[in-house]
């Protein structure tokens, strides 16, 4: 809790520069989207992550007063404005839903179970091999292999367990951030952009197990369901009108079928 609550103030900037992003309209949509949903942020921060990775991510971060949003220059440089707000709408959403304060009660029970596991296990396999295996008790240095391998066998048993967890409060954000950013094409180019880490289509056992975000084609699905859903909308109209026009001018005669 005390890392979360100082990391955007005090721990981040040691390691990546951050500044207020330039004045911008995109600028001000991000400032007018975190008001209208509660968030209590004045200012958005760009930070120099392109030193470290060429991922694109962002943040709405921070406990008890030290709240920041914040993108990296990754997302600045490659996204398109609809994508950032569409992955800051996200971000929001994760703030709203309170997902810190729920991600550290679920660790802190998962913590705890597997403590009581581990000291169970311990002491059943330290009566039956203790003598043998040269372990006197859980205080005994020698027994710090079988402690850590019990501890290393819950977590790869849990795996499914936390994975699916995320997985879960990473698509409550994105059903959130959709209606925040109202921007599905935004949305689905973020997801396009993620695939060059993450395999878009994994097979439903692989995703439950090995993915704590959803995958890329459930993401561009479910936007694009929500898309289906306002497609009379104004401003998806003015969206689409805008775009089908730049395909056309771009290449006449092939504008996609309205
Ligand atoms: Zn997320």
């Amino acid at each position: 809790m005390f890392a979360l609550a100082i990391g955007p103030v005090y721990l981040e900037p040691v390691f990546n520069e951050f500044k207020p992003l330039a004045e911008s309209p995109l600028k001000q949509q991000i400032l007018s989207m975190a008001r209208a949903n509660g968030i209590p942020a004045t200012d958005v921060f760009e930070f120099d992550a392109s030193k470290q990775t060429k991922r694109m991510s962002a943040h709405v971060s921070g406990l008890l007063g030290t709240t920041r949003i914040s993108m990296n220059d990754n997302l600045l440089k490659r996204g398109s404005p609809e994508e950032i707000k569409a992955v800051l709408g996200h971000e929001m959403g994760h703030y709203v839903l309170h997902h810190v304060y729920k991600g550290m009660v679920f660790i802190g029970l998962i913590i705890v179970v597997s403590f009581a596991l581990l000291s169970w296990s311990f002491d059943k396999l330290q009566a039956r091999h203790g003598a043998r295996w040269g372990i006197r008790g859980a205080g005994d240095v020698a027994g710090l292999p079988l402690l850590l391998f019990l501890f290393s066998a819950y977590s790869f048993l849990l795996t499914p367990v936390t994975n699916t967890l995320t997985r879960t409060m990473e698509a409550e954000a994105d059903n959130y951030g959709i209606n925040v950013s109202r921007q599905p094409d935004g949305f689905a180019q973020a997801a396009l952009h993620l695939s060059e880490y993450r395999k878009m289509q994994p097979g439903p056992v692989e995703e439950i197990v090995f993915y704590d975000h959803p995958s890329g084609w459930n993401r561009i699905h479910r936007v694009m369901l929500w898309k289906a859903e306002h497609v009379g909308d104004a401003d998806i109209v003015a969206y689409d009108a805008a775009h089908s026009a730049v395909a056309a001018s771009a290449a006449p005669g092939s504008a996609p079928p309205r």
